[in-house]
């Protein structure tokens, strides 16, 4: 067995697996960057080497770095997590000509997975059903036309070396064929350097559904069932489940086979996932679903198959490395009750799901039966900029899909983050929607009817009365609006917003300091009103605040520029992504602040805009 483990990866994963690694009587070893030197998994294991700044390609990207830190560490073992290295077949290899131990697969297996077109052909030897389509050699526009009319539109032209949904177009009419191939081949040569493209059927409707495989090195290779991660906003998964609904006994064979005999084509050792997509319009039938891809890794879902088998699986994933059989055979195997996990995010629904970042002055989690949180941070800690924004993974677990979605939504609702937001709401909310309580989710649920999910919610009243009580001390109510007796009301700021807040209890009441109003997985700041306040909308008075801590990437406009509402002033960029911050109304740059490549906080006033006098 392995003595010591070194975790090359950081966040809610890096704790889990030295969680399960303590268990087993191992000595952990945790790499960290510059923003992670105060992180909680650093603090959870027994040791930790700082291997660079807070990028992620100088430091978590950075192999050799991680090789040194285990080499004077003494770790025998390296667990890569999921993302970051955990899928590159060179570090694997890296690792194990290093004389270390690679908590995954061979190498083979992670390349014989690494393109789509060989993947496909490779499952379709295997007797594992793959998404009508053509995944052929030739590459000519007008061959490939002909091959989408026969497949049938609508079709999805992807790049073979595609990844997070990149280089994907989906085509609906032959007529339109020649001009998306072109911009699927462009964009496929600049990302990934490789312009091959496969053609397959366009899934309507589809659904999510992936099994959880495992094999070891003594040719053994079992399932563990399968999760349904069909709720997903931009092909990013949301909540995810197991069993899925609507799964009957013979279709969950006939996959669970199909994953076994894909893990087995490809020698698998170790945990991985088999990917499917099912044409749920008619129900799930085995004669539609189709594989998709194998993910050569832990995957973050993977605590709803534990729930539900009873298996640890970051353990199996030690023994198997350590040269250990699969503890249980494929009928020791069975699957009990229902788990649910939710993903709960650092970001703010209201505003495009852009990331909230900061520091985490309140973390609260709610409770419930048989409810497990996996997190990476702690009250006090800082969601950064440079990595994923997740706070925690939520798992319920009941004896019914019900019982389990139930006990998810209280704890949501029990979830309390400030001043960062989070979504915790949008998944309460996601977790009530009617088809998916019903169990008919398709993965475009959410753009479909999201916005509604994404409306912020107001504390209730009763939260409201709590929290006004708190506030409020028996000492005269000097400067604050009141009605006449007994209906009195003062206006308070919830959230930097003014808000009429009718007030209960006798005697006057002044209101001091200020409180957090808990409720619905949500926490407002609620603070007395003052005439000097900072209420009221940032864009109605023309300043131009940033919405989050980011970078300037480009400033449009220049200082006694005339512009028009909606008019791009300038853009700024955090986490990869892009945000555009237009004119509230047609006038006149009257300050400007924002110089482009400079790093700007949250609320910084970056630009004013004034009403143009006639
Ligand atoms: P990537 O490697 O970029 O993640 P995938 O092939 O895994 O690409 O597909 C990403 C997502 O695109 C899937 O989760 C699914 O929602 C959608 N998708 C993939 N193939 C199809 C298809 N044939 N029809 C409809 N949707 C598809």
């Amino acid at each position: 067995m392995i003595n010591s483990l070194l975790i090359a990866n950081r966040g809610e994963i890096a704790c889990r697996v030295i969680r399960t690694a303590r268990a087993m009587g191992m000595r952990t070893v945790a790499v960290y960057s510059d923003a992670d030197a105060d992180a909680l998994h650093v603090r959870q294991a027994d040791e930790a080497v700082h291997i660079g700044p807070s990028a992620v390609r100088e430091s978590y990207l950075q192999g050799e770095k991680i090789l040194a830190a285990a080499k004077a560490t003494g770790a025998e073992a390296i667990h890569p997590g999921y993302g970051f290295l955990s899928e590159n077949a060179e570090f694997a290899q890296a690792v194990m000509d290093a004389g270390l131990v690679w908590v995954g697969p061979n190498p083979s297996s992670i390349t014989a997975m690494g393109l789509k077109d060989a993947a496909k052909k490779l499952m379709a030897e295997a007797g594992v059903p793959i998404t009508p389509g053509y995944m052929g050699e030739n590459q000519d526009p007008a061959f490939l036309a002909g091959e989408a009319t026969q497949i049938g539109y609508p079709v999805l032209i992807k790049a073979v070396a595609g990844g997070g949904g990149k280089g994907m177009r989906m085509v609906e009419r032959a007529e339109d064929f020649p001009d998306a191939l072109l911009s699927c081949q462009r964009e496929a040569v600049s990302s990934f350097g490789n312009g091959h493209v496969l053609i397959e059927k366009y899934i309507q409707r589809p659904r999510h559904i992936e099994v959880q495989v495992f094999g070891d090195r003594h040719g053994n290779v079992v399932h563990l069932f399968e999760r349904d991660c069909s709720l997903q906003r931009r092909h990013q998964k949301v909540i995810e489940e197991a069993p899925a609904p609507g799964m009957d006994a013979a279709t969950r064979e006939a996959l669970c086979s199909a994953a076994v005999r894909a893990a087995r084509a490809v020698d698998y050792v170790g945990a991985g996932t088999i990917e499917f997509i099912a044409d749920a319009s008619d129900g799930l039938r085995a004669d539609r679903i189709w594989f998709m891809e194998m993910n050569t890794r832990l995957q973050v879902e993977h605590p709803v198959t534990e729930a539900i088998t009873g298996v640890d699986l970051v353990e199996w994933q030690l023994r198997v490395a350590s040269g250990e059989a699969l503890p249980l055979s494929q009928d020791q195997l069975s699957l009990r009750g229902w788990a649910m996990e939710a993903r709960l995010y650092a970001e703010d629904p209201a505003k495009g799901f852009l990331p909230s970042i900061g520091r985490l002055e309140l973390l609260l989690f709610g409770g419930a039966t048989g409810g497990r949180i996996d997190t990476g941070v702690y009250q006090g800690a800082e969601v950064s900029p440079f990595y994923d924004p997740m706070i925690a993974k939520v798992i319920a677990q009941g004896a019914t899909r019900n019982e389990a979605r139930q006990r998810l939504g209280e704890m949501l609702g029990g979830t309390a983050v400030w001043p960062v937001k989070t979504n915790a709401f949008f998944l309460a909310r996601a977790l009530e929607h009617p088809e998916f309580v019903a169990g008919q989710v398709d993965t475009g649920l959410i753009a479909r009817d999201g916005e509604a999910m994404a409306v912020p919610p107001h504390p209730s009243a009763a939260a409201m009365r709590r929290a006004t009580r708190e506030l409020i001390s028996n000492q005269p109510l000097a400067g604050f609006r009141l009605n006449s007796e007994p209906a009195r009301s003062a206006i308070f700021l919830l959230d930097g917003q003014a808000t009429e807040i009718a007030l209960e209890g006798g005697g006057s009441d002044r209101p001091a300091g200020s409180t957090l109003v808990i409720d619905q997985g949500q926490a407002w700041l609620l603070a007395p009103w003052r005439q000097d306040g900072t209420g009221g909308s940032a864009s109605s008075d023309g300043q131009i605040l940033s919405p989050m801590p980011g970078r300037v990437i480009s400033v449009e406009v220049s200082a006694g520029a005339i512009v028009k509402k909606g008019q791009r002033l300038l853009t700024l960029e955090a986490m990869k992504m892009e945000h555009t911050l237009t004119a509230p109304f047609d006038g006149v740059i009257a300050e400007l602040n924002a110089v482009a490549g400079s790093q700007v906080q949250v609320d910084a006033l970056l630009a004013r805009v004034e009403k143009e006098v006639q």
